[in-house]
């Protein structure tokens, strides 16, 4: 999946774009700045391959969810369903803004199961946030005819699964917003970034100007602008976007990689009857950046997750264990270790994650592994993996 894998001329050349008029800041200095808007330009390309109206990039992919969340006006005490697997960012940015992260089932997708989402409806909740982790989506019909009848807004993170689709939509694209993160070990990266796509005008203009202070961004002095509403600084340097660009521009290079490294070993895991893929929605179409699947039991799958790291396989996971990933391992979430008070309405409404039943995800974490696909690879190396995961999985079963 990293695009750092493969950074090279191309990157170099925009960076050094920066570097020669030394305007790092993406507002401002017009004089200065050569004709160099990097972060414009990583803005309109992206909008462009997301067929989207507009994009906001910013400093990161959790940046990119708060400002999404805080761009259709979620706060204090809003619920927001979130996913039992993903990363730490979801909960993390709904609790930026007072807001109540509500975790709900996965299944056999690896993402939002619809009826559990369904469940965790209350009259708080505004936003139905799937998470398209290692690549692929939920059943986002699904989802947004649940948004429909609730009257409930569909935020997708696609931080994992930039250049996958739905229906021919690019991922990202099909809720009211959608996220993505360049961070260091996303399918195409800027160092440090990430980026907010949406259709909606309102949500926009509300997302530029709260990653940056609420600052208004009309005319071309910045020490005249109005602040028509609180903002932060999110903001992401030229440096980073020039990076993004370069990046941007090679994604179907990279997910062409991924999906023929992808397939090859999914062809010699499909040899093995016990193995069972990861479901992908009807119509959606992964960004093969992992290829996930499920063993007959928790035993078998950590036997096998053993055996693949004893054989030196790197790059499998087993999510069920992992302190990032699952919400069992989130006790800072679980426990509301917060270095200072939480706000009331969070603590009064967050649900005791210790106490709660969530059987069904475990069923299917227990049982998957995900194997992280590089850019790197020789042909000839996924080869010699494929057999190695065979080999792995056959010595347990
Ligand atoms: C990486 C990631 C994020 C956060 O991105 P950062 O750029 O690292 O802040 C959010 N959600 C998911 C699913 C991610 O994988």
């Amino acid at each position: 999946m990293p695009g750092f894998e493969l950074f090279g001329d191309k990157e170099r050349k925009e960076v050094q774009d920066v570097m020669d008029s030394g305007v790092l800041m993406r507002y401002g200095f017009d004089a200065m700045r050569n004709g160099h808007w990097k972060t414009k330009e990583l803005e309109t390309a992206l909008a462009k391959r997301m067929q989207v109206k507009y994009a906001h990039a910013v400093s990161s992919g959790t940046a990119a969810l708060t400002v999404a969340l805080a761009s259709a006006g979620v706060g204090a005490g809003d619920e927001v369903i979130m996913p039992t697997f993903t990363f730490v960012a979801s909960f993390e940015s709904i609790l930026a803004l007072g807001a109540v992260p509500i975790l709900a089932d996965i299944d056999d997708t690896l993402t939002l199961k619809p009826e559990a989402v369904e469940k965790a409806i209350s009259p708080r909740t505004k936003v139905i946030m799937p998470v398209h982790m290692c690549g692929s989506m939920a059943n986002l019909d699904a989802l947004k005819a649940i948004c429909d009848q609730y009257g409930l807004l569909l935020l997708e993170d696609a931080c994992q699964a930039i250049g996958g689709t739905y229906k021919g939509k690019p991922l990202g694209s099909i809720g009211d917003m959608g996220c993505f993160s360049f961070d260091y070990v996303k399918t195409i990266t800027c160092g440090e970034g990430g980026a907010i796509i949406t259709n909606n005008g309102t949500y926009y203009e509300n997302a530029h100007k709260y990653a940056d202070h609420g600052h208004d961004h009309i005319g071309n002095n910045r020490g005249a602008e109005e602040h028509p509403f609180l903002g932060y600084n999110f903001r992401i340097s030229e440096m980073n976007s020039a990076v993004g660009v370069a990046q941007l521009s090679r994604l179907d290079e990279f997910l062409n990689i991924q999906k023929r490294n992808y397939s090859i070993l999914r062809e010699a895991l499909s040899s093995i009857p016990e193995v069972v893929f990861r479901t992908v929605p009807n119509g959606g179409e992964e960004n093969y950046s992992f290829l996930s699947y499920f063993l007959p039991s928790e035993n078998l799958a950590q036997k096998a997750h053993q055996v693949l790291g004893d054989k030196g396989v790197d790059g499998c996971f087993y999510w069920y264990n992992n302190n990032w990933h699952y919400y069992k391992k989130w006790e800072h979430l679980t426990n509301m270790k917060s270095l200072g008070n939480l706000p009331k309405d969070v603590k009064e409404v967050l649900p005791d994650y210790n106490e709660a039943d969530f059987s069904e995800s475990d069923k299917w974490m227990s049982r998957n592994i995900s194997c992280l696909i590089k850019l790197g690879w020789s042909e000839e190396e996924v080869k010699t993996r494929a057999k190695q995961m065979v080999d792995a999985i056959k010595a347990v079963l």
